[in-house]
């Protein structure tokens, strides 16, 4: 690709503490997301995955390394800004659709558009609108604990979607899913990116997930695996 990059990471470390020693999560990654992309980020469990997404979404920050959002280096934003722009610019769906049990479909959807002035009317239209483009119209008013798997992670994908996100950030996004929905899954979230234009980066260790990627990244023990790009 050679569009200019929405983000771009050069040499990302990031440690954590264990007792007295370290771990070392990331060794040095370089990682760059492009408008539209559909990277996926493979490895096995503790390669790291979480981790990179955690730094590219602003929801960490690295150790050592650049991570560059537009051009600009993330490490001149304030907290504030840091907050608005994972509100306004990026969507997060997890392995577990962190919902919110008491609130309605159409509510979990509507919430991160809280934060902005909007009518009541207006958020339930769109919260609407974004149920309907995930496959769920007639659902807007069905409790998370009703739905099955598969339509929890679709009123996620439909929460990530609401502030017309440019990347959708997905950590093992059906990695609690059956085969078959997963499946389905990963054909919305393909479906999105094409018809929207809307960037994903997955986290994965289901080669099916990897199989419909567009690029791929390899990590083990924190650091890029060569020649899988
Ligand atoms: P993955 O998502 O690929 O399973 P992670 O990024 O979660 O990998 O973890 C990478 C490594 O960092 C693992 O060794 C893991 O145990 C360690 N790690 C991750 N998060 C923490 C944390 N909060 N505290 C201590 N160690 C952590
Ligand atoms: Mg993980």
């Amino acid at each position: 690709m050679n569009a200019t990059p929405l983000l771009s990471g050069r040499g990302l470390t990031k440690d954590y503490p264990m007792g007295a020693e370290r771990v070392h999560a990331l060794r040095g990654v370089d990682v760059d997301v492009y408008p539209g992309d559909f990277l996926a980020l493979r490895g096995p469990s503790g390669s790291g995955k979480t981790t990179l997404i955690n730094l590219l979404g602003l929801l960490d920050v690295p150790d050592h390394g650049t991570l560059r959002l537009a051009g600009r280096d993330t490490a001149t934003l304030s907290e504030n800004e840091r907050a608005d722009t994972r509100r306004d610019r990026f969507g997060f769906v997890f392995q577990s659709f962190n919902l919110i049990p008491v609130l309605t479909a159409a509510e979990n959807v509507a919430y991160p558009m809280l934060l902005k002035p909007q009518t009541p009317h207006d958020l339930q239209a769109r919260a609407g609108e974004l149920l309907a483009a995930v496959g769920l119209a007639g659902k807007e008013h069905v409790r998370p604990d009703l739905l099955s798997g598969g339509q929890r992670q679709r009123v996620a994908i439909a929460r990530a979607l609401a502030n017309h996100p440019v990347i959708i950030f997905a950590d093992e996004p059906t990695a609690s899913l059956d085969s078959r929905t997963a499946d389905t899954i990963l054909d919305l979230m393909q479906q999105l990116n094409k018809e929207r234009g809307v960037a994903f980066v997955l986290s994965t260790h289901d080669p099916r997930v990897v199989e419909r990627a567009a690029r791929v990244i390899a990590l083990h023990d924190g650091a890029i695996e060569p020649g899988a790009t």
